[in-house]
């Protein structure tokens, strides 16, 4: 600690502690104009100038906090001169306010009295209306440059570039007339930074000054952000980022801070309806539940637990998710219970627990800033985890290594040391060639290997004939990048893995994971800071959802049915079903064959989000009783369910998530519930007291159903919601003096010991080329967009992203004579769809990418129902198909 005296103050601070940061500790309120907690400081606006002992000034922002200063911040030689710099910049200020809430420059300028000159600055500064978000008048520009910093420190994009100096000074765009014609990807820092208003947030301007602030999580990807939502007569009128959030600390994306208006949207369901012969109608929840409940105790009788599933939602609550496994098992008797982490990240829970002993990631995301090295495998962290994106990015600029195995060239794969862009389905070869690259390079770690491991010898021996040059001719790529990539990984020491979609949703996603894990074994990186395996999770909740149980073979705490029954069944007061349950697509099949009769989905579009749509719709065609719960009539409800529960959103309800790095973070109601819909948990515990089952589903709020989750899993026993209030916690945290844990395995894996290489042979696809459908199509989600559009489609994200699209290599298309903006139509074995084309440099002559957001083009009609051997994940990402011109 360092102590100084400020204004006749003694004041402790931390060494490495600027003046700025004591002053403000000290309770001082000295004026800045570029700085921001979020930036390097710059000391460019003089106005937080002191003076230290002795006369000299300097700007305290810049200045070390050293022992034995003495500083004086509000002389009045300091504060005339700061008075005088606002009067320069003032003096090209327009008169007029800003609309919305006064800005931090217009504060100041009142602070020190000063009045806007309203001179002309420049001839031509820029000025855009037409982004959806975003206002932009530079004739407000007062050159602090905060926009360019947070653009270029932070989100990593460059947009915003300062030309000319001096008067002449001006910032624009690094290309394009207006920010839509930029490489701007909307995530709005320059505006949270802007101090005069030049940059604006439109919501404040069209929804009027926020009058209430409450801290949330944010409800879209597993990244978990924190978010300050703020309500104006009952409307989200603003989001800002948290800057005490440890995952995205002070930064959102395009979704988190801008995609609310769909809470508020006119299409919104917000009254139960049950379907008749005329159509829709409207009713009471009590006869929407009668009749619900009517129909499972109907299909019980006569068909028994095994006709019966529930579907959880990964954009649902822990205590939701909780809830409806709950339900599944104690009101229905049935482990016919899942939720879409079966069709996603799967194969990454069975194969992180089969190698390491815990479905999850093994490190933290603030260990991006620890790594010296990264392997992103079948991810696109930017477009579908932007603040893991960013802060990778910004580590790669701070002189990490990154290796990228994708096929496409995403993003990172323009900052990567190696881009392997790997023909579709060649995971599992390449990164046993990778292996073995290592070991022939002699770049594993011998040490960890002998002291942490089992099985190497065998491993060794397995690996022998992948070599590079094979996994090269299959995968496309060369064998002496494969060599590179596996020398840039295994020499960054330590290393990260952040693996997503595209490792899993394969034939052989759970191999694939598993073959990861492996390189982190043979490296030493499991076990270290900085290093691991990491998923990253598509959905908000989708690691809560199936950590609480909504999984056939698990209960809550992620636990095997077998083991923790007994204990389920002693809090619960209830009996557990001990056959085992189906998977959602055991549970598709089974209602193809007609021994599934009903189904409860739980936020979660079915139709729209599984592949081979035709033959899904077949299976939800036969249910006798399909309940749909969602925000909106999705399109499972439109086209087949005979009840819809309107469901609030997460504005509307507390609760917790889980994100990606095990992280229980608060759920909390910034808006009343709207219309007639309610909570999920509240619908779960209703229904099942309208079945007889009042007693165990009698909560008075969410905390006390988080308080019965604890009491069962052990790992997370120690995350009260007290301890949770400021801060989310990472499991395992066992008691309530845990501290939570940031790293897993560090000296013994959870598994035991010894975490044993696994030998996972490849596979090629089943679904192959042919001359009838010559191309491979893969599919993914894009930054503007999230998973079934639901939410994101009805806001003005729609605008920067309108529709889906067919992504092609240029060559490709001027083969078949098509070009941008065309319609072309996609037909593979199972289906077809018309998506207009995008002829794109970053796609592999022979495979192509399209995305799936939009329930009108249904790109899932498209893709191919192979399956995870494993898991029963859907193979996604490999679909054969031809393009035709429509
Ligand atoms: Fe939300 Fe994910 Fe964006 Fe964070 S990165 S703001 S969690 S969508």
């Amino acid at each position: 600690m360092v102590s100084l005296v400020i204004d006749d103050r003694s004041v402790q601070v931390p060494e490495g502690t600027t003046l700025l940061q004591a002053l403000r500790r000290a309770g001082l309120d000295v004026p800045t104009l570029c700085h921001d907690d979020r930036l390097k400081p710059s000391g460019a606006c003089r106005l937080c100038m002191v003076e230290l002992e002795g006369g000299r000034e300097v700007s305290s922002c810049t200045t070390p906090a050293a022992e034995g200063m003495r500083v004086r911040t509000a002389t009045p030689g300091l504060e005339s001169q700061r008075k005088l710099m606002l009067q320069l910049l003032a003096e090209t200020h327009p008169v007029e306010e800003p609309p919305g809430p006064k800005t931090p420059f217009g504060k100041l300028l009142d602070r020190y009295g000063v009045t806007p000159g309203g001179k002309p600055r420049r001839p031509a500064s820029l000025k855009d209306a037409t982004h959806p978000y975003l206002r932009i008048d530079m004739d407000r520009c007062v050159d602090c440059f905060r926009c360019v910093r947070i653009c270029d420190e932070v989100q990593g994009q460059f947009v915003w570039r300062v030309w000319n100096r001096g008067d002449r000074t001006e910032i624009r765009l690094d290309q394009g007339a207006n920010l839509q014609g930029s490489s701007c990807v909307s995530c709005g820092a320059c505006a949270d930074t802007c101090p005069t208003g030049a940059i604006l947030d439109q919501h404040v301007l069209d929804r009027d000054t926020p009058a209430t602030w409450t801290r949330t999580t944010c409800p879209y990807c597993g990244t978990g952000c924190e978010m300050d939502v703020a309500v104006q007569n009952g409307q989200i009128v603003q989001v800002r980022p948290r800057m005490d959030a440890p995952v995205n600390k002070g930064h959102l994306c395009v979704k988190g801070r801008y995609a609310h208006a769909f809470v508020h949207s006119s299409e919104r369901a917000l009254h139960p309806m049950i379907r008749t012969e005329a159509g829709w109608k409207n009713v009471t929840w009590d006869e929407a539940l009668d009749t619900v409940a009517r129909g499972l105790q109907g299909v019980l009788s006569e068909s028994g637990p095994g006709s019966v599933g529930v579907l959880g939602s990964a954009r649902a609550t822990n205590e939701e998710n909780y809830l409806a496994q709950k339900f599944a098992r104690v009101v229905l008797g049935s482990n016919n219970v899942d939720c879409c982490a079966r069709v996603c990240h799967g194969p990454t829970a069975a194969a992180l627990k089969a190698t390491l002993g815990t479905g999850a990631a093994t490190n933290s995301f603030d260990d991006i800033e620890r790594a010296c090295g990264f392997l992103v495998c079948g991810a696109n962290p930017t477009e579908n985890h932007p603040i893991v994106g960013a802060r990778i990015k910004q580590a790669v600029l701070a002189g990490a290594r990154l290796v990228v195995i994708d096929p496409r060239e995403i993003e990172l794969a323009r900052y990567a040391d190696v881009h392997l862009p790997i023909r579709p389905g060649t995971n599992v070869a390449v990164l046993n060639a990778v292996a073995n690259s290592i070991l022939e390079q002699g770049l594993a770690d011998e040490a960890y290997i002998r002291t942490r491991t089992a099985g190497f010898e065998e491993y060794v021996a397995f690996l022998e004939p992948w070599t590079p040059e094979r996994a090269a001719d299959l995968a496309g790529v060369s064998a002496e990048g494969i060599r590179q990539a596996a020398r840039v990984y295994a020499e960054a020491d330590p290393a990260m893995i952040f693996h997503g979609l595209g490792m899993t949703e394969h034939r052989q996603g759970t191999e694939g994971v598993e073959c990861l894990v492996n390189l982190a074994l043979l490296t030493g990186n499991v076990g270290k800071p900085g290093g691991g395996e990491n998923p990253l999770r598509g959905q908000n909740n989708v690691q809560g959802s199936a950590h609480m149980g909504c999984e056939p073979s698990h209960l809550a705490g992620y636990t095997p049915l077998e083991s923790a029954a007994a204990l389920y069944e002693e809090i619960w007061g209830r009996p557990v079903p001990r056959e085992r349950g189906m998977t959602w697509t055991e549970m598709l099949e089974a209602s193809h064959d007609g021994s599934l009769k009903a189904l409860w989905a739980i936020g979660y579009d079915v139709y729209l989000s599984n592949p081979d749509a035709n033959r899904t719709a077949e299976s939800l065609r036969k249910l006798d009783l399909l309940v749909v719960q969602d925000l909106f009539l999705n399109e499972t409800a439109r086209d087949f369910a005979h009840v819809f529960f309107p469901a609030s959103s997460s504005f509307e309800k507390d609760g917790t998530f889980m994100n990606s790095e095990r992280r229980v973070q608060r759920v909390r109601k910034c808006i009343e519930p709207l219309g007639d819909s309610l909570s999920d948990w509240e619908i779960i515990c209703t229904l099942a007291a309208k079945m007889g089952f009042a007693k165990e589903f009698d909560y008075h709020d969410v905390r006390a159903i988080w308080n019965e989750v604890r009491k069962g899993w052990k790992a997370g026993a120690g995350i009260s919601y007290e301890r949770i209030e400021s801060q989310g916690l990472q499991w395992p945290c066992t008691s309530e003096d845990h501290p939570g844990t940031t790293l897993l395995h560090e000296k013994t894996f959870s598994i035991g010991e010894r975490a044993t290489f696994i030998r996972s042979d490849y596979l090629p696809t089943t679904e192959t080329t042919t001359e009838a459908f010559p191309f491979l199509l893969n599919t993914g989600r894009t930054l503007f967009q999230f998973n079934a559009g639901t939410m994101t489609g009805r806001t003005s994200n729609a605008v920067l992203r309108r529709t889906d699209t067919l992504d092609m290599a240029p060559g490709d298309a001027e083969t078949l004579g098509i070009r941008t903006g065309e319609t072309v139509r996609v037909v593979s074995r199972y289906g077809e769809a018309l998506l207009p084309l995008r002829v794109d440099e970053s796609i592999q002559p022979g495979t192509l990418f399209a995305t799936f957001h939009d329930p009108k083009v249904f790109t899932n009609r498209l893709t191919s129902p192979n399956r995870d051997r494993q898991t029963g994940a859907f193979e996604y990402k490999v679909t054969a198909v031809r393009v035709e011109k429509a």
